[in-house]
């Protein structure tokens, strides 16, 4: 009989899953080396760019699939894949290994990866570096693509329903296709919990642990595998104690389905029945057909560069306008928060129109900045935005603020713009909401100042994380130090949205803080009542929501202030939760 093994990792996506192993190891693809008889090479070349195309096909076919939160977290991944399969270094190179050292496909990709990652290794840059992953990834899949012709009975057991996948690492797009080919649930021998791949996980909810060293080495095809989310392990072996633990855990989950589906249209509020407003980051259509039917209080963000992305030329007004338009219509008179272009940095841009080579695009000419430096494309998307002002109300929201210099000249050009509106004869709204992305630290401290000449705020933790830890959103080698719950950067949270509230403005969060229920209790203590989520976890923070007693939370907001380190905030946290679970039992 085998004998039960527990591997441990740390949690990349929680909940469990129960499989067979399905290993996965892209750096052992077997690669042919008999070398290629004259005649055979033009079929060879054939066979490889016949792999190219389908490789690049899937990418395309999966970034036309995604939406919303998912889309946002791949397109980046997609476009530094796509760019890396059209490199004409990269192709050629494998052509010429095919013609002149008669290599066989699979061959010439395994040399040009080789020589690719031994030119990674040898950059002095850690993230850099750590960028030859996706030539992995990219190569593996031109690969597979080789093999797909050869060996696909292997391709469908690899995919069919009820397998676990292990592997060394998973690539995002990769993680989708699983999911979509029924994969119940993942375990890699590298990556953090913080990578794309874990948050796409999570958003796609299929139970991940991540850095479980010895799985390649522990785990042999079709073994009964079990994970744990919960505790991050995963039992090779489990035994009938185990199996138990496993139908309690989905029993538990039935259970809570049914209890998240009486949240559906309901009123959100605390215990104590202090209401508080849920809003949607939505920029598809499947996106806002989701938060109507859930019920929210409008969409909080809509982040306008989808519109810019995949195309070569920057969407016209009149293209602008008809798609802020049509939001502004499926909202049925709720209030639509549109937020000026955030090109820029991890945003990524096939226009043209963010600036290129800069040393450090993160703290570089991206939002607002790019904005104010192309005059005539801003003000083709204000006069979008404030055309559809006439069909319902608005708020303009605009991203990466430091400065009140920039708020006022944002100002002044919408302002501008409305004036012009209205000479020309367009009827728009008498009144729009102007607001900014609080998501820079500048723009927090000196917001006594900024809140002046805003309408609302609505804070970016995304980015407000990023900038006030220095540590990059994207950066997957920084492990936990892209942490939300740092003592700084709760006391630029708390001070943003006190500030705000004492200046009777209305307060956001739209940062993917506001849609995990580990912070809801944080940031109802703190004050917040508007939180801007992705609709697919609207009723999760909903029910967590009215297990709290927001009197009870606001009374614990200055221990959590005084806490010195992250674990003294989780002391602080987990009274606050233990209090919620307790007043519902
Ligand atoms: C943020 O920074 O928290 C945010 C919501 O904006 P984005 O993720 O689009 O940068
Ligand atoms: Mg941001």
């Amino acid at each position: 009989m085998s004998t039960r093994l527990v591997l441990t990792g740390s949690t990349a996506a929680r909940g469990m899953a129960l499989g067979r192993a399905r290993l996965v190891q892209p750096s052992q693809i077997s690669v042919d080396t008999r070398p290629l008889p004259a005649d055979e090479v033009e079929a060879e070349v054939a066979r490889l760019a016949a792999a190219l195309a389908a490789a690049r096909e899937d990418l395309n076919a999966l970034r036309n699939k995604l939406h919303g939160a998912l889309a946002r977290e791949v397109s980046e991944f997609i476009d530094a894949h796509s760019m890396i399969l059209n490199d004409p270094e990269l192709v050629d190179g494998l052509y010429d290994l095919i013609r002149t050292a008669r290599l066989r496909a699979s061959a010439a990709l395994k040399m040009q990866r080789d020589r690719l990652v031994a030119a990674f290794d040898a950059l002095d840059d850690p993230y850099l570096r750590s960028r030859r992953e996706d030539i992995d990834h990219v190569i593996g899949r031109v690969q597979g693509e080789l093999t797909r012709d050869t060996t696909p009975a292997e391709r469908q057991i690899a995919a069919r329903v009820g397998s676990i996948l292990i592997s060394d690492l998973v690539a995002p797009a990769e993680l989708a296709h699983f999911g979509e080919a029924g994969v119940l649930g993942l375990v890699t021998t590298g990556g953090s919990p913080l990578s794309h791949s874990a948050i796409l996980a999570r958003s796609m909810r299929l139970p991940m642990v991540v850095g479980v060293h010895d799985a390649l080495k522990e785990i042999s095809d079709d073994d009964l595998i079990l994970i744990d989310g919960k505790r991050g392990e995963v039992i090779v072996h489990p035994t009938a104690q185990d199996l138990a633990a496993y139908r309690a855990w989905q029993r538990d989950l039935a259970r809570s389905a049914d209890e998240l589906q009486r949240f559906r249209g309901a009123r959100t509020a605390t215990r104590d029945d202090v209401a508080i407003d849920l809003f949607a980051n939505a920029e598809l259509p499947a996106d806002i057909a989701q938060a109507r039917a859930l019920g929210v209080s409008g969409v909080g963000l809509y982040r306008t560069e989808f519109l810019f992305l995949q195309r070569r030329d920057a969407p016209d007004e009149d293209e602008q306008f008809e798609a802020y338009r049509d939001l502004v219509l499926c909202m049925g008179g709720l209030p639509v928060t549109i937020r000026t272009l955030d090109l820029g940095a991890d945003k990524a841009d096939s226009t043209g129109i963010a600036m290129v080579d800069e040393d450090n695009p993160a703290l570089g000419v991206r939002g607002v900045r790019l904005s104010l430096r192309k005059p005539a494309l801003f003000t083709i998307q204000l006069r979008a935005i404030l055309r559809a002002s006439r069909y319902g109300p608005i708020r303009i929201l605009v991203p990466m603020v430091t400065s009140s210099e920039e708020v006022v000249a944002t100002r002044t050009m919408v302002d501008a713009c409305a004036r012009d509106l209205r000479t020309q004869g367009h009827e728009i709204a008498d009144h729009y909401d102007f607001g900014a992305m609080i998501e820079v630290p500048a723009a927090a401290i000196a917001l006594p100042a900024l809140i002046r000449q805003l309408d609302f705020i609505s804070i970016g933790t995304n980015d407000l994380t990023q900038y006030t830890l220095a540590a990059d959103r994207g950066n997957d080698a920084l492990g936990t130090l892209h942490d939300p719950l740092h003592p700084a950067v709760l006391k630029l949270l708390a001070h943003s949205i006190s500030t705000a509230r004492r200046a009777k403005k209305p307060v956001a969060l739209c940062g993917e803080m506001a849609g995990d229920v580990r912070y809801t209790a944080l940031l109802l203590a703190l004050g917040l009542t508007e939180f801007s989520m992705h609709p697919s976890s609207l009723l999760e923070v909903r029910q967590e929501i009215s297990h709290h007693d927001h009197k009870r939370l606001r009374a614990q907001s200055l221990a959590l202030l005084r806490a010195t380190t992250r674990a003294g905030i989780e002391r602080v946290l987990e009274r606050m939760r233990a209090d919620g679970r307790l007043v519902n039992t």
